[in-house]
């Protein structure tokens, strides 16, 4: 069985509101096994919407839409439906009924418009909505459906869940597509995908996709299977190999974020960390402390950004800033090593650098950062090289600091036992 996924409105189309409706449930549909070829955007335009729902029904055979069930004229959606179906609008009383009991609970006063919401194709069924007024519905024709839902997010999943994915689950017969996602930082993808060349070529049930941004990259491996258990079967093997050839790369699984497993790692060993940020402005701060708990572990952050502020808030040199610069190797030790002793924490954690897109130099370019480590006995600095925008910059240096501690404490970096 072939799906669509349909997007109806046109602040859309007008790029006023990004479509969050299809990527929740192409991942729903993927989840319940059940493959997606197209997806398809339409404005608020009955006509046009019967148009392309006649030319996706050649093609598909289940077709979600999304939007437009709303009470005023440019909810157009149940008739543009009925129209590509050749069916009538007719009210659906439990739904009015449903919209009636709604409204007075809520104290909202009635009005006919609101009926609009209850005229459903002929011969649809209606769906429920636990959050909003506006009902769903399916229509089945010709071994196709078209099942709509409405548009805003907290009202389209709770349906999607409580009705539509267990009648899709029937109808594909169980299956399912499961996906886990390793992500790794402070190697290239292309570098990744030479060391599991012979893997991405192989590769059937689960497939091996990888993904690239800003300093992160992602190999998606994506099972087909009877059930999730038996999908996580055919993945961990694999999963498995790529660990033995790339441990020291990977900072998390699915959607954990190098200050998760920084967080993680901190508690399970029970040690203290200070950070002393000067390009990243309190980013590796605010990151960490994303994390709720951080606390435990977390104990300040210092942003000495001047000169004046690394001399005076985190006891660096006036020499050494005179000799090798704010953005230097000794610099950034320094300031490592002024967080920890300040703050009393097992571990100082630094960055200096050039986030651009003036301060540069043919020396010391845009987007070179140094990070550093300090522990009571112990430290390390690490020279990075950044491309892209200020913003961009600032976010690879923060990763990279964090990923530089991960890769101590996880005692990938023999210069620094933690
Ligand atoms: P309502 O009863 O609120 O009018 P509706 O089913 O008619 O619901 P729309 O009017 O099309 O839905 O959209 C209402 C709101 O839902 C939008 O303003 C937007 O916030 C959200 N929304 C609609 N479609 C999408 C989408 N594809 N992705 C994310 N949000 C969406």
């Amino acid at each position: 069985m072939g799906a669509e996924i349909f997007s109806v409105g046109t602040e859309l189309l007008l790029g006023q509101i990004v479509d969050t409706n299809a990527a929740y449930l192409g991942r729903q549909l993927a989840r319940l096994g059940i493959d997606c070829f197209h997806q398809t955007t339409v404005g608020d335009n009955a006509e046009r919407l019967a148009q392309s729902l006649r030319t996706a029904l050649l093609r598909s055979q289940l077709i979600i839409t999304t939007g437009g069930l709303g009470p005023t004229e440019d909810d157009v959606t149940a008739a543009g439906v009925a129209q590509a179906f050749g069916l009538e609008l007719a009210l659906h009383e439990p739904s009015a009924e449903a919209i009636r009991r709604l409204l007075a609970a809520r104290n909202f006063p009635f009005i006919p418009a609101h009926l609009k919401q209850a005229y459903l194709p002929v011969g649809a069924q209606a769906l429920p909505n636990p959050v909003g007024t506006a009902p769903g519905f399916m229509v089945e024709n010709a071994g196709c459906v078209v099942i709509s839902l409405p548009g805003p997010p907290p009202e389209m999943q709770p349906m999607f869940e409580q009705s539509v994915a267990p009648y899709l689950h029937k109808l594909s017969g169980g299956g399912t597509i499961h996906s886990r996602v390793l992500r790794f930082m402070g190697i290239g993808e292309s570098l990744i995908e030479d060391k599991l060349k012979d893997l991405i070529a192989a590769q059937s049930n689960p497939t091996i996709a990888p993904l690239a941004s800003h300093g992160l990259v992602r190999i998606r491996l994506t099972a087909k299977a009877a059930d999730e258990a038996e999908a996580q079967d055919l993945i961990a093997p694999v999963e498995a190999e790529i660990r033995r050839r790339l441990a020291e790369f990977i900072i998390g699984v699915d959607d954990e974020d190098i200050e998760v497993t920084v967080g993680r790692l901190l508690r399970e060993k029970k040690l203290t960390l200070a950070v002393a940020e000067s390009c990243t402005g309190g980013l590796i701060g605010h990151r960490l402390t994303n994390i709720s708990g951080a606390s435990d572990y977390f104990l300040a952050g210092l942003v000495g950004y001047s000169n004046e502020a690394k001399k005076a808030l985190l006891g660096v040199a006036e020499k050494t800033l005179a000799d090798r610069g704010a953005v230097s190797r000794e610099v950034a030790l320094e300031m490592a090593r002024g967080a920890r002793k300040s703050a009393g924490a097992d571990i100082g954690l630094a960055d200096t650098g050039i986030a651009g897109p003036t301060g540069g130099s043919e020396a010391k370019p845009v987007g070179l950062v140094y990070g550093a480590i300090a522990t009571a006995s112990q430290e390390y600095c690490e020279e990075f090289r950044f491309r892209g925008e200020r913003d961009l910059i600032k976010w690879q240096a923060s990763g990279a600091a964090l990923n530089l501690l991960r890769r101590a404490l996880e005692g990938y970096l023999p210069e620094i036992a933690i």
